[in-house]
């Protein structure tokens, strides 16, 4: 007979190994794309708009845009290839 606490615990498994690869999936996506992809979106850490690279505190231009930024680039590209 089914044991609900055993089968309450597969279920956050399987939800937590799902979330996982999800995240994985978008690091990967994000590895692979363009600086233009990536200025195509404006970032959600330091507030750069389309176009413009990421700035450091001091005003000083980064050398890599932000993680978030690359995430939020992957999914836009993700969701244009959808539309098309
Ligand atoms: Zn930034």
């Amino acid at each position: 007979m089914p044991d609900p606490l055993v089968a309450g615990l597969k279920m956050s498994i399987i939800e937590h190994f799902s979330s996982c690869g999800t995240l994985h999936y978008v690091v990967v996506k994000s590895k692979e794309l363009t600086p233009k992809q990536i200025l195509s979106v404006p970032c959600p850490t330091c507030g750069a708009a389309t176009e413009e690279a990421c700035e450091l505190h001091t005003g000083a231009p980064r050398t890599e845009p932000h993680r978030d930024r690359k995430l939020s680039a992957a999914g836009a590209v993700e969701r244009n290839q959808t539309k098309a």
